[in-house]
């Protein structure tokens, strides 16, 4: 197992699948951002464009899957998450 995978396993955050039961995906913050196991993201790096909304106004915009998307929401859900919002778009097909 390369090192990654092994990072992956203790970091990584497992999402089910919304729409295939039993089947689940792997979420991890990387050095070259999010990124998640699930076909949406291998193709098109995720079909969203996810806002994550810090205090004093400040945001944070990065591409993603809905499972990316809910571990983040997870996250604003924690107590004392510096995280006030997180919104989800969908992307243009380009
Ligand atoms: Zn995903």
């Amino acid at each position: 197992m390369d090192a990654k995978v092994v990072w992956s396993k203790i970091f990584g955050h497992t999402v089910e699948s919304f729409t295939i039961r039993g089947k689940k995906y792997t979420v991890n913050m990387t050095d070259g951002g999010w990124e998640c196991t699930c076909k949406d993201f291998e193709i098109r790096h995720g079909s969203y464009l996810i806002t994550v909304y810090f205090p004093k106004g400040e945001t944070n915009q990065l591409e993603g899957c809905k499972h990316i998307h809910k571990v983040l929401v997870d996250k604003k859900n924690e107590v004392n998450s510096p995280i006030i919002d997180v919104r989800m778009e969908k992307r243009d097909g380009s």
